[in-house]
């Protein structure tokens, strides 16, 4: 069966296709059709991040064009079920996305499955690299910076552990922004870290200290130290080398992510750690985190990175996953919740 996945959740609009077989010998694999995404960001660009009026109107122009490409791209006049995300995110933006999946559900007579936007970030692997096994999955994106328990397939997520303050996306926007280099920080300053030399400055690595929580986060330190460094420069009549600071900075971000990660999965005996969200797209992050999965014997996957930012396929492979588990399909009248707890995803 065909099922089509509906993302609005901040400021992609994405239409997904995705096949998955029900039944047989590759019962439970899940083939992408289309991804089609029409992105605002440029019109966020010049604020310095997502206005949510902004967001909430672009979703609704963008999404009949984009509904219509994604199903000429996957050959089909309709999918056989209708997957869409009901939160976390921002209110307007979801309340869009959600009508609209609705709205097209009831029209076509197909039914309706109500998807957690993280959980999403998490299955979108399977569409490259196969059904998950039991794994630890790292999602890092602009909103979120989380360890979790991925026990198995039909099974609730189990949050080991979070950000205590700023995301590790939110950290890269905001660092960027402070170097001037615009919005969203994210690929400029990874683009310009490969210019740098990344032990030039000693940025903190923040909760890695022995009293801290094993598998929380902190960024919002390292951005102080990085403003406070900018300042002292300038301060000083020196001038500010941006790639140097982006290098150190990449380096603190990649160095404690990668460490916490694989060191979760170690700590509950998975041997696939899943990295996922917008921030995984990051080079050094990948690149850190294979090298020290290698060295603990643990299977690393990460999705390509137009699959680590927002899109509609990863809802549609979640709506998959949870049709071939047996999940009932969501009532019409499920609400949108902007707070949507990550444990409250089934995958
Ligand atoms: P959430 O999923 O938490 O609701 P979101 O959907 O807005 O948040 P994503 O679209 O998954 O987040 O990711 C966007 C974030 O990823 C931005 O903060 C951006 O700067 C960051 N990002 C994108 N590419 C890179 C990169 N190469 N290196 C580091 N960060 C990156
Ligand atoms: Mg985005
Ligand atoms: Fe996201």
């Amino acid at each position: 069966i065909t099922v089509l996945g509906l993302e609005s959740s901040c400021d992609e609009t994405g239409v997904g296709v995705v096949s998955v077989k029900l039944a047989g010998d590759d019962s439970g694999n899940v083939t992408l059709l289309a991804d089609e995404v029409a992105s605002s960001v440029d019109e966020h660009a010049r604020y310095g991040g997502v206005v949510p009026e902004i967001a909430s109107r672009a979703h609704l122009e963008a999404l009949v064009p984009t509904m219509r490409r994604a199903l000429a791209a996957a050959g089909i006049e309709r999918p056989d079920a209708i997957a869409a995300t009901i939160g976390p995110g921002l209110a307007g933006a979801l309340l869009v996305g959600a009508a609209a999946a609705k709205a097209y559900a009831a029209a076509w007579g197909v039914p309706f499955y109500a998807i957690n936007h993280l959980g999403g970030h998490v299955a979108v692997d399977a569409l490259e690299h196969g059904p998950l096994p039991p794994c630890v999955a790292l999602l890092v994106s602009g909103g979120h910076t989380s360890l979790l328990h991925v026990p198995s397939l039909g099974q609730p997520l189990v949050e080991l552990g979070a950000t205590m303050d700023d995301a590790a996306g939110e950290a890269y926007d905001k660092v960027a922004r402070l170097l001037g280099l615009g919005y969203p920080g994210g690929p400029v300053l990874d683009a310009l870290a490969k210019q740098g030399n990344r032990d030039a400055i000693a940025f903190p690595r923040g909760m890695t200290g022995p009293r801290d929580s094993r598998h929380a986060f902190s960024f919002s330190g390292l951005k102080t130290a990085v403003a406070r460094y900018v300042e002292t420069t300038h301060r000083r009549g020196e001038v500010v080398d941006r790639a140097d600071v982006a290098a150190s900075f990449q380096e603190a971000v990649a160095d404690v992510l990668s460490m916490k990660a694989v060191r979760a999965a170690t700590d509950l005996g998975v041997g696939t750690l899943v990295i996922s969200g917008g921030v995984a797209a990051n080079s050094r992050l990948r690149e850190l985190a294979q090298s020290r999965c290698d060295a603990a014997g643990i299977e690393l996957r990460v999705p390509k990175p137009r699959l680590c930012t927002d899109n509609g396929a990863m809802i549609a492979s979640l709506g998959a996953h949870l049709i071939h588990a047996g999940a009932e399909p969501s009532s019409l009248s499920v609400a949108t919740n902007p707070a949507l707890s990550v444990q409250v995803s089934q995958i």
